[in-house]
């Protein structure tokens, strides 16, 4: 074994929480999947409602342990259902869609796991709270009683990552959350060293979308 793999393996046993790999499964069809439920991995990740539904609603019904992610944009046309099918929301972007998720939890008596999604390169063309903004919106969703556990993250895709995993650490322990969503197959073992819990990985797991 590389000694910077070994040391890295070392560094993960003494972290506080092993990190959870969210298998990211949009496009694929179910029996793709399959082996990996049989399997007993219980997190999968999607970025569209609609096709969540689809996919999941059968399997979620029988088997309760299965954690849910949307990883993708999220319409407030389409919280009642993200609400009822996703148990983890990771792109909560605006106000209005804090509005919307509160007083669909409420309708459905369910409380989705809320990452606020953090446009850390300042892209003009991403989604995501600016930092400047991030304390403000923060307090804002907390008030309205969403369940915010963390910061979720997509770097530019044509820049290293470690400088906004750094900076995305770095804004996590002034906020006080516990988790990080960040790290995808290209990038997750730079995300782990700035303390990522959830790693998005589809194509390493799936292998590659069409
Ligand atoms: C598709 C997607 C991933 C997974 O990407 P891979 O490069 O296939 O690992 C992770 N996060 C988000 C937000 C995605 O849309």
């Amino acid at each position: 074994m590389q000694s910077s793999i070994k040391s890295k393996l070392i560094e993960l046993k003494v972290r506080e929480s092993i990190p959870k790999i969210i298998a990211v499964s949009k496009t694929f069809k179910i029996d793709h999947i399959l082996p990996l439920i049989e399997y007993g991995h219980l997190d999968y990740g999607e970025n569209k409602v609609q096709e969540a539904l689809e996919k999941w609603t059968g399997i979620k019904n029988q088997n309760s342990k299965i954690n849910l992610h949307l990883i993708g944009k999220l319409q407030t046309n389409k919280v009642k259902f993200a609400v009822k099918i996703f148990d983890y929301i990771h792109s909560l972007d605006n106000e209005k869609l804090a509005k919307k998720i509160s007083d669909e939890q409420q309708k459905q008596e369910k409380k989705p796991k809320i990452f606020i999604q953090v446009n850390v390169g300042d892209e003009s063309q991403k989604s995501g709270i600016s930092k400047n903004d991030l304390v403000e919106f923060y307090n804002f969703s907390v008030n309205l009683g969403l369940d915010v556990i963390g910061l979720m993250c997509i770097p530019p895709f044509d820049k290293e990552s470690r400088n906004f995993f750094s900076q995305m650490n770095d804004l996590n322990e002034k906020i006080n959350l516990k988790q990080l969503s960040m790290g995808m197959s290209s990038d997750y073992l730079t995300a782990l060293e700035f303390k990522s819990t959830f790693l998005r990985i589809g194509s390493n797991i799936f292998g590659q979308r069409y």
